[in-house]
């Protein structure tokens, strides 16, 4: 399917579904604003749990915060959004459409990628079993020409951004030859700065005074409460602290459905270490949001690690984890090592000590941090894009089927009694009132059999159980597993372990290997 195609298949499904609505519809929609519909805040909350679980639970030197989500406004000037949080945005004259200048210099780095990608391709379809990547990446001409072409243009934007020299990185655009990628048109205006926070005034006091912001991370509630957190929970460095909340950011071009909002959610976690050993434990952190990714089973090659270019102002290493979505590989996770800007900078700003005494050293120092921090929503998108299938059935007919990980499924039982029949209904309802304390459960009577099974594969449902005549002489069941559509029959009190066993989150955590810590800690 292409990919163009399989993004508006996952948006009218996930509409029609019930999972994403457009926002404010009966208006006409606010652009990149979405409100999740009760299938979609179902696998929300499965994914937060999944997370939460991940970081908190799995790790007794993290713990939990839910900060508020306005701050006093010296917070962003001393984290350096005030003066730094800005995308550097271009419009094209003729078309009127407004860009990110980093974006269209990306997209054209990653076109020179695919060809370099489609050449190793070629040679590997070519050479087969005897085909050796890095030898032909390093010598081939055309390969070394490419990727040549790219380290210069990477190189001279970084420039042009650590300068802040914004009529080169237009030069730069035109040099390129780049064009709107709607009209084609090559006029473009100068490039501007562009501060992504929005603001808003707090209580009826006006003017400058009274401005405040809506937080643009939520890291930041975590750095202020970083004693409050560690003096209450008695906690020693290396420790951690994650929380779950939304984030605002006025971002120039906002589209990709629920990719880029301007309302989000973030979940993020920011790890407090000793001066000095921020290098291994950004790895440790990068190795263990990797393992939890894959663990999810949405498949290994779809995942890749991406270095920044430019890094943010507080951090002296970053990197992405990119998702293969439906639009190509993109940012899904950062992870961040924010060395001791933040602290250090609130400490300036508010003239308040934030160090810890190290017992071990006798000294008191303002810790290092490594972050990690994942789209909440984009991760919704992933989960989504990787799970929307269309199946051709053995009989000819199609089902669309949402293959979500069965811990991550919105419903995980949907009880249907054969036939709509007072003696049937009763069996049913019992066992749906068994199992809702466990599982998000949901009854159904209408329609054929058939109907309803493709009904509950298409919201991703894991487990359909089928009450029939037979239920009522011998006690069992018939429950179907959706991907593979096998159907066992069963005795009744079983199905409640059936379903325990597979969506288990131990059983994902225990698969889990456990990442090396870092030796020295
Ligand atoms: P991008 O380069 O895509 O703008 P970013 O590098 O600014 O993202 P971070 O500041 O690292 O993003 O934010 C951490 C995470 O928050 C991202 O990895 C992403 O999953 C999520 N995120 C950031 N901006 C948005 C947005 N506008 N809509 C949805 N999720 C977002």
């Amino acid at each position: 399917m292409a990919s163009d195609e399989k993004l508006k298949k996952i948006i009218s499904h996930s509409k029609e579904y019930g999972f994403v609505f457009p926002s404010s519809e009966i208006y006409d929609g606010l652009s990149a604003s979405y409100d999740y519909g009760p299938y979609g805040v179902e696998l929300k909350n499965n994914i937060k749990t999944y997370w939460w679980n991940a970081m908190v639970k799995m790790h007794e030197n993290i713990v939990g915060l839910d900060a508020s989500i306005f701050m006093h406004p010296t917070t962003w000037k001393a984290s350096g959004h005030v003066d730094a949080f800005n995308d550097p945005l271009i419009d094209n004259k003729d078309s009127k459409k407004r860009y990110r200048a980093d974006v269209l210099i990306e997209e054209f780095v990653a076109k020179i990628e695919g060809k370099i990608n489609k050449e190793v391709a070629k040679a590997k379809k070519k050479f087969g079993d005897d085909f050796k990547e890095a030898e032909f990446r390093a010598t081939h001409p055309n390969v070394l020409r490419r990727t040549k072409q790219i380290e210069a243009i990477n190189a001279r934007f970084k420039k042009a951004m650590d300068d802040n020299d914004l009529a080169d990185v237009k030069a730069q655009i035109e040099e390129l030859g780049i064009a709107d990628p709607e009209s084609g048109s090559k006029n473009w205006t100068d490039v501007r700065q562009f501060n992504l926070m929005f603001k808003t005034e707090l209580g009826a006091v006006s003017g400058d005074a009274g401005i405040i912001y809506l937080r643009p991370e939520t890291a930041q509630g975590i750095f202020v409460n970083f004693l409050n957190v560690q003096k209450a929970a008695r906690m020693k460095i290396p420790f951690g602290i994650a929380q779950i909340g939304k984030a605002f950011r006025n971002e120039i071009i906002a589209r990709q459905f629920i990719f880029r909002m301007r309302e989000f959610e973030q979940m993020e976690m920011q790890f407090f270490i000793p001066p000095g050993t921020q290098s291994k434990w950004y790895h440790y952190w990068k190795e263990e949001r990797i393992k939890w990714h894959k663990a999810l089973g949405l498949g290994e090659a779809n995942y890749r690690f991406h270095d920044h270019l430019k890094l943010a102002h507080y951090a002296d290493s970053a990197c992405d984890i990119e998702f293969d979505f439906p639009m190509g590989f993109k940012e899904l996770e950062g992870i961040h090592s924010r060395t001791d800007f933040d602290l250090t900078s609130h400490e300036e700003h508010s003239g308040k000590k934030l160090q810890y005494y190290d017992p071990h050293e006798e000294r008191s120092y303002v810790p290092y941090v490594i972050e990690t921090s994942i789209g909440l929503d984009r991760m919704f998108l992933a989960v989504l894009s990787a799970a929307y299938e269309e199946e051709l059935l053995e009989d000819g007919s199609k089902r669309t089927v949402l293959k979500i990980p069965h811990f991550l499924a919105p419903v995980k039982v949907a009880v249907l009694p054969l036939v709509k029949k007072d003696e049937l209904a009763a069996i049913s309802q019992k066992l749906v009132n068994d199992l809702k304390f466990e599982f998000t459960t949901r009854y159904d009577e209408k329609d054929a059999i058939g109907r309803r099974y493709r009904r509950q594969d298409a919201i991703g449902t894991a487990y359909c159980v089928t009450v029939d005549f037979e239920t009522l002489e011998d006690g069992c069941v018939t429950i179907r597993e959706r991907d593979s559509m096998q159907q066992d029959r069963v005795p009744v009190e079983k199905v409640a372990d059936i379903v325990r066993e597979q969506i288990s989150f131990r059983k994902v955590f225990s698969d889990m290997e456990a990442t090396p810590l870092p030796e020295e800690v």
